[in-house]
């Protein structure tokens, strides 16, 4: 018969009912499993899990590159936009978030049954690039200046907050978050001192150059 694994996640009746435990495979006949509670070594029957994950290709995009991977997936699953998993390829285990998911009816679905998913859309999170956008605090408005940081997925932008990235120092006034991320925030466009949005969410910050008197250039 089919192949089971000596250990699965199931739930005890005895002592979880609400989560799954590890238990033991002791032997297996008439479609059930013989299992034994690895918790409190209840010993119950079990259904196999008739559903084997299914796999699916992942495009990964970072820095501006992309690659693709696979991921396995439990057919019913639903899946989002939004949502976060982590890969793994030869080089890397790393975090990606979903950007978009295309199925066999839609280029562009906000979310679906795993299976019905053709292709994962992803961005690396782990790491990302921020663009942010420098006004001079004093002088010409229009002499503006954009650059873009790398940092930690979960680094912290705070409005009112003074940020340090290598020689930049600005005041942090504005931060737009990014369309995969709105549901997380009040609003897609922050402004409110306090406000405070993780760098993997950001589309861009907006900020004051200190130090009026530093002479700067966009190269
Ligand atoms: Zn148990």
């Amino acid at each position: 018969m089919s192949e089971h694994p000596d250990r699965i996640a199931v739930h005890c009746p005895s002592c979880t009912p609400a989560e799954e435990t590890v238990h033991e495979v002791l032997s297996a006949g008439g479609g059930q499993l013989t299992v034994r509670c690895t918790e409190c070594d209840h010993v119950h029957k079990a259904q196999p899990d008739e559903e084997s994950d299914v796999e699916r290709p992942v495009i990964v995009s970072q820095d501006g590159d992309s690659f693709s991977t696979t991921v396995s997936v439990p057919p019913s699953e639903r899946v989002r936009v939004g949502e976060e998993f982590i890969v793994e390829t030869e080089e890397a285990i790393m975090q990606v978030r979903i950007t978009d998911l295309e199925t066999d009816t839609e280029t562009r679905a906000a979310t679906a049954d795993a299976e019905e998913v053709e292709t994962f859309w992803t961005r690396a999170v782990d790491n990302v690039s921020v663009d942010v956008t420098l006004h001079p605090r004093q002088g010409d408005p229009d002499d503006t200046r954009s650059l873009t940081a790398h940092l930690p997925g979960d680094y912290k932008f705070t409005i009112g907050e003074t940020v340090s990235l290598g020689e930049d120092e600005f005041e942090v006034t504005n931060i737009h978050v990014r369309e995969t991320a709105i549901s997380r925030y009040p609003f897609e466009k922050l402004g409110d001192d306090g406000d405070t949005v993780v760098a993997k969410d950001v589309k861009r910050v907006y900020g004051y150059e200190e130090g009026t008197s530093r002479a700067w250039s966009a190269w």
